[in-house]
């Protein structure tokens, strides 16, 4: 029995197991973990220029002018911006 190669194989798998779990998402923050907090994933989000909420682009209401994607929060908001 080799309980010494048991041993480090523990301590790797622990080294590895923290390194990805600092690694994984929002690169030390501890608190929480919501969508709105990241800041590193711009292309998934816009600004909604009425009331500039940022909007997820999957949920967003989106509207085409001159060209271009305008994302919302809300029909209100889209209803109400005039380009
Ligand atoms: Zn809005």
């Amino acid at each position: 029995m080799d309980f010494s190669n048991i041993l480090l194989l523990l301590i790797g798998a622990a080294l590895l197991f923290l390194m990805m779990r600092r690694g994984g998402c929002c690169g030390g923050h501890s608190a929480g973990g919501h969508d709105l907090h990241r800041t590193d994933d711009n292309s998934n989000y816009a600004v909604d220029p009425v009331c500039g909420m940022r909007v997820s682009k999957k949920n967003a209401i989106t509207r085409q002018i001159n060209g271009k994607t305008y994302y919302f929060c809300s029909e209100e908001c889209a209803n109400s911006f005039r380009g």
